[in-house]
């Protein structure tokens, strides 16, 4: 019977091209982000729209191709993808894009983007364990913020910061109410419905609707399990994906996983759970740019060295989510996550569970080849 858990979710990205285009020509401004480590606060406290473009499609790599190498990472071909061919409504929205210097090849994928439109790039610092870094990171927080007042014509002063820093966080704690309902054994949601709804609300124009979306969803799936609705078996084998972000249309690993009889309960990846505890701190009346500084920081992302966050966060997570095996994936040609795997093996097998790296791209081609790797994977898993 298929689920309908994400009823409401599938289409918000088509519907709020509307809502946007409408936006716009009331004045209102659009700002595109590709990156979790993207100070969202800053922009939703200058008043313009925050999304998220991250490219998760093949269909425009093509396109990106004609400038970048092919062996690049998907992720970064399809965002560059979209932007030259113009094929993303948000991307042509957007009156201005921020990036930063994460891995090499986005940052450099940035210099391209920059011709197609005004993009400003941050300089992530990446050894979150230095003061130096946290005063570069609090510094660059600035400059967008100044940037921001000078482009759209506001002022940016630190009641709207810490409003917008109040509202992100609600955002993060509704998203972690959501994710925490797979602890439960049996889990209640699928993978690909959780994909679904965390990826398609990030479309969401108005933000405090969306929060009102996923409290609505946590009450219907709530009274779901209440009457024994639930996304699997309890002897379904549960999976931890951790690793490169997936979004919808690179959701190829959970679709396998979940045709061959296991669930991905839980996602530790950019649009997962790896940021819903990080918050910044609502209580500390200190500059908020230094409050957001510091926040940032605590991202356990691979670009990050060194980056024990993930291990931590791996290791509660497969205790609090009652993991059965972990996937790690891979986007081709990402060093960071690439190397990272084999930290994240000797956690997994120090665990006693059954470990696998995965390493693709967004195409179809391996897929059969991934069925018969995950299908002998489960069988150990069992
Ligand atoms: S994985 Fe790292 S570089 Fe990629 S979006 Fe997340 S924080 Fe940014
Ligand atoms: S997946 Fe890896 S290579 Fe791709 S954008 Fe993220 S950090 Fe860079």
């Amino acid at each position: 019977m298929k689920s309908n858990i994400a009823e409401g979710f599938q289409e918000i990205r088509e519907q709020n091209i509307m809502k946007v285009k409408e936006a716009k020509e009331q004045g209102q401004k659009m700002v595109g982000l590709y990156c979790t480590y993207c100070p969202k606060e800053l922009v939703l406290a200058a008043g313009a729209i925050a999304v998220g473009l991250c490219g998760t499609r093949e269909e425009p790599i093509a396109f990106a191709e004609k400038h970048l190498p092919r062996n690049l990472c998907p992720l970064i071909k399809s965002s560059y993808g979209f932007a030259v061919s113009d094929t993303c409504p948000y991307f042509h929205f957007s009156d201005l894009i921020i990036g930063e210097t994460t891995c090499d090849g986005k940052k450099k994928m940035f210099e391209l983007m920059a011709d197609l439109k005004e993009t400003v790039v941050m300089n992530l610092p990446q050894n979150p364990l230095q003061e130096a870094s946290l005063e570069l990171w609090a510094s660059e927080l600035r400059r967008v913020k100044e940037l921001l007042e000078e482009r759209f014509q506001t002022e940016l002063s630190d009641e709207k910061i810490r409003a917008a820093i109040n509202l992100t966080n609600r955002e993060a704690r509704v998203m972690k109410r959501l994710y925490d309902l797979n602890k439960a054994r049996p889990a209640l949601i699928s993978g690909l419905d959780m994909l679904t709804v965390s990826w398609q609300v990030g479309f969401n124009v108005d933000r405090e609707e969306g929060i009102g979306m996923l409290e609505d969803l946590i009450t219907r799936v709530q009274e779901n399990a209440a009457q024994g609705g639930t996304a699997g078996a309890a002897a379904t084998p549960r999976i931890l994906l951790t690793g490169t972000p997936v979004g919808l249309g690179s959701e190829k690993i959970i679709a396998l996983v979940e045709e061959s009889g296991g669930l991905v309960v839980v996602m530790e990846n950019c649009g997962g759970y790896k940021t819903v505890d990080i918050l910044a701190d609502e209580s500390d009346q200190r500059d908020p740019l230094r409050v957001l500084a510091e926040k940032y920081m605590k991202i356990p992302c691979s670009v990050m060295s060194p980056n024990r966050g993930r291990l931590e966060l791996i290791d509660k997570m497969i205790d609090e989510f009652q993991i059965d095996g972990v996937i790690d994936l891979t986007w081709q040609a990402c060093h960071t996550y690439n190397i990272e795997s084999f930290w994240v093996s000797d956690l997994v097998k120090q665990k006693g569970l059954p470990f696998l790296q995965i390493e693709t791209d967004y195409s179809a081609s391996d897929r059969e080849t991934l069925r018969v790797r995950i299908e002998a994977f489960l069988e150990m898993v069992k």
